[in-house]
């Protein structure tokens, strides 16, 4: 028996609501059993579970759910909404529920650029004390890590 390439589901695990579907890369690659397991409720998310050795080919609708309902969620630990439990499931979120994920993920944003737009000041300062009064941003492909162009006018 072989399961439809469009296969998708969906469960319930200790009240939480779960849509998994069947990852592309199965019948395209011919790679074995994978799914796309999704939180419904906000934050939402995506996880992904795969079967080690079962494939498109020989998985029933019962291996599918097998597979997929082993996924659990808890309560993220910083704002007590749904999150994938790591123990269930392999993530990068380390428990944290999507949206606190994505403010991590910001924050390190923000403060990377706030440390570029420091050193491109301080570049700038130092740059003003040789003399040069203007600097000129080129909209071309960057092959180097300088990406502009000081000038003396
Ligand atoms: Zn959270």
């Amino acid at each position: 028996m072989s399961l439809p390439k469009t296969h998708s589901l969906t469960f319930t695990n200790d009240g939480a609501e779960f849509a998994a579907n069947l990852s592309p890369c199965v019948w395209m690659y011919n790679t074995r059993l994978q799914y796309s397991v999704a939180l419904k409720a906000f934050p939402h998310g995506t996880a992904i579970v795969r079967h080690p050795s079962l494939g498109l080919e020989d998985a029933t609708e019962a291996d599918a759910l097998a597979l997929c309902s082993g996924v659990r969620s808890k309560p993220c630990p910083r704002c007590g909404k749904p999150a994938f439990d790591p123990a269930t499931v392999a993530t990068n979120r380390g428990g944290l529920c999507e949206a606190c994920f994505l403010d991590d993920l910001n924050a390190e944003l923000e403060e990377a650029q706030r440390r570029e737009r420091a050193a491109d000041d301080r570049k700038d300062k130092a740059m003003r004390k040789k003399g040069y009064k203007w600097k000129v941003a080129v909209p071309i492909i960057v092959l180097s890590s300088e990406p502009f162009i000081y000038c003396v006018l």
